[in-house]
């Protein structure tokens, strides 16, 4: 999405095609390709879906539709060597999304930024900062996406700041580093998307706070720009303050979403968060008293945990009086330092689409697990405030929203 808006600054023309989210079958997709005729093809790839996508992109390839191919996603850019065996057309890893390297690599620069090359020479992005035109929301189909946020109504995803300063042992997105991206520029993206007819944004920042100077000060310029967005975003709990709490409100926040992932403050901190239940509790009352709604994400099967301790979790996300929670069964994604643990302990392993990873990390089996959760989700939300929560979204999106909020429940059942 980010580099719709950079290749196109760059004087490329573009056909953006998100197969998954319209829902287009492989066939589709390929003629859809075909008709585009491309000089070149960018293709993002991921762990849940790696299988599907090699085959995918063997096929277009068979079909000679993969001219000058670039991978991006998160086994590319941190399993190089197993991307290019696998999909032997891909000229090129882009490392960075918000860098040059796709556009360079294409333009024969010698040393394109953020570009991993099939001699695996590895060229780093070349900027602390990142700096990009506005994404191509107008190519985007306004109703292919779902959020059980917004009563449900269509939303366009902007990128303020890009990575994350902290490094989980079972997240990817630290290892990426973290870069800021101009304020003004920031605001231009959400005047381009509220003139296209959205009225809310998923601002995709993992983690928005991470340097809260620059936060702060991006919430207070947009909430001078009388936008009448209204918005979800991704922060860290600690540090987190009132101040910053009403700021964001005041510029449209309407959902923060925390990654408490457990309750036990001694495991929470050796996956790369040592904040306190009592930051927790304290980021969710600043979000309440500032009249936003909070989400809590909880990670069941984390190494060292056991049935007491995942109960326990599920009943801290009920003290936490959040709005929404979404309880996660770990996963070794690519880059991350469960997937070392598991690699080198030989434990079982496989895609995240497969479960595979998830009942390698505790005597717990998947099947335990799975029960776990779905207990976590049915006793959250069978309370007044999830309920009212759901409740309270409706409007003329109604439909949709129950549609999606239906849809999230039954992946979990
Ligand atoms: S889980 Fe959140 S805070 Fe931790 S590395 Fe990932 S994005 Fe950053």
């Amino acid at each position: 999405m980010v580099q719709s808006g950079i290749l196109t600054a760059q004087g490329h023309d573009i056909t953006f095609i998100d197969a998954i989210a319209s829902r287009m079958s492989a066939e589709h997709a390929i003629d859809r390709i075909r008709a585009a005729k491309p000089d070149a093809v960018l293709a993002l790839t991921g762990d849940a879906s790696w299988s599907n996508d090699v085959r995918f992109l063997r096929r277009l390839g068979a079909a000679g539709l993969t001219p000058q191919l670039i991978l991006s996603g998160d086994v590319p850019r941190f399993e190089a060597q197993r991307a290019f065996t696998d999909i032997p057309d891909a000229q090129a890893i882009l490392t960075d999304f918000t860098d040059l390297g796709a556009a360079a690599f294409w333009a024969n620069d010698p040393q394109p930024p953020g570009i991993i090359d099939r001699t695996g020479t590895e060229h780093p992005a070349t900027t602390r900062r990142w700096s990009s035109p506005s994404a191509r929301h107008d190519l985007i189909a306004m109703n292919a996406y779902r959020l059980p946020f917004h009563a449900g109504q269509p939303f366009a995803s902007v990128l303020v700041n890009y990575g994350c300063p902290f490094s989980c042992t079972f997240c990817n997105t630290g290892e990426l580093g973290y870069k800021l991206r101009d304020i003004g520029e920031a605001i231009e993206e959400l005047r381009l998307v509220h003139s296209l007819g959205y009225r809310a944004v998923y601002i995709r920042d993992a983690t928005a706070n991470g340097q809260r100077t620059h936060w702060l000060s991006f919430c207070r310029t947009l909430a001078q720009q009388n936008l009448d967005l209204q918005w979800n975003v991704f922060c860290t709990f600690r540090p987190f303050d009132a101040q910053l709490a009403h700021a964001m409100a005041d510029a449209g926040c309407r959902i923060v979403q925390f990654g408490f992932e457990t309750a036990s403050e001694s495991l929470r901190g050796e996956t790369g968060k040592p904040f306190s239940n009592e930051a927790a509790q304290a980021a969710v009352r600043y979000c309440h008293e500032a009249g936003i709604r909070v989400c809590g994400h909880f990670v069941l099967g984390l190494p060292g945990q056991d049935e007491r301790e995942i109960l326990e979790t599920a009943t801290f996300a009920r003290k936490l009086d959040l709005d929404y929670a979404s309880f996660n069964l770990a996963t070794a994604r690519p880059g991350t330092h469960l997937r070392e643990h598991t690699q080198s302990g030989q434990l079982p392993g496989g895609d995240a689409s497969a479960d595979g990873f998830v009942d390698g990390f505790t005597d717990l089996s998947q099947q335990a697990l799975k029960r776990l959760r779905r207990q976590a989700i049915v006793r959250f939300y069978l309370r007044p405030r999830p309920i009212r929560t759901i409740v309270d979204g409706f409007g003329p999106g109604t439909w949709r929203h129950l549609a999606t909020t239906a849809r999230a429940f039954s992946r979990a059942f």
